[in-house]
């Protein structure tokens, strides 16, 4: 069995041990303890929005309860990383990397695909993604070669022996301390590409005034302006 699968099982065990110990499987029964457990892992969700989905999965219609756990084996059977892009699809290469009217000379790199998600729904930009799968974190233990850098070094290098070799990199990651570490980081990685790498601006955000606007976002928008 695989490590991660072990250390899952472990965390899941622990849990509902926890659960029983504090009486929370006195109240609903080890059933829902568990699914209380598993349900808590998910983002953003604390003890009480779990219990309440819980609870609603108990009464919920069979057929309506079991549909979720069917998608749910469904996306993990089905659904992995393009070898290209590491994006998630059901198809390899993924839609965006097979979308040949797609500009090649041009990649947006994200940290996860929610983000890609994100940047289409914008409708602007034609080029084609790569995506880190999550960002340097000294706090969370992340170094560089947990992600996909390499792969985008070596795409790279590739793209230079075709007909299309690529133009830009647009750094798309995060605006914050750990996504500006990981632009720095790329920035080093691809110097010797012969690539243009540009990082997306930031500043203030539309509807906004500047005089509600922080000193560091002010400053930043000054610094990423451009011509009008
Ligand atoms: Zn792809």
């Amino acid at each position: 069995m695989p490590r991660a699968w072990l250390n899952w099982y472990a965390r899941v065990a622990r849990e509902t041990l926890l659960a029983a110990r504090e009486g929370r499987c006195g109240v609903y029964g080890e059933a829902v303890a568990r699914l209380v457990a598993e349900l808590r892992r998910l983002p953003g969700i604390g003890q009480r929005t779990a219990e309440r989905l819980a609870f609603h999965l108990v009464v919920s219609p069979k057929p309506e309860a079991l549909g979720l756990a069917e998608a749910i084996k469904d996306v993990k059977e089905n659904v992995r990383p393009c070898s290209t892009c590491k994006n998630v699809t059901e198809r390899d290469p993924c839609e965006l990397c097979a979308d040949e009217s797609r500009d090649r000379a041009l990649i947006c790199v994200v940290e996860r695909p929610m983000d890609v998600l994100a940047v289409e729904k914008l409708g602007i930009f034609r080029g084609l993604y790569h995506v880190l799968l999550g960002s340097i974190s000294l706090l969370d233990g992340v170094d560089a070669k947990d992600l996909t850098i390499d792969r985008l070094v070596e795409r790279i290098r590739k793209a230079k022996e075709t007909a299309v070799p690529v133009r830009e990199v647009i750094l798309a990651t995060n605006p914050n301390f750990d996504g500006d570490a990981t632009a720095l980081h790329l920035r080093a990685s691809l110097d010797k590409l012969g690539v243009r790498v540009t990082r997306i601006a930031r500043g203030l955000p539309s509807g906004s005034s500047l005089e509600v606007a922080s000193k560091a976002i002010l400053a930043e928008a000054i610094e990423g302006r451009r011509d009008f």
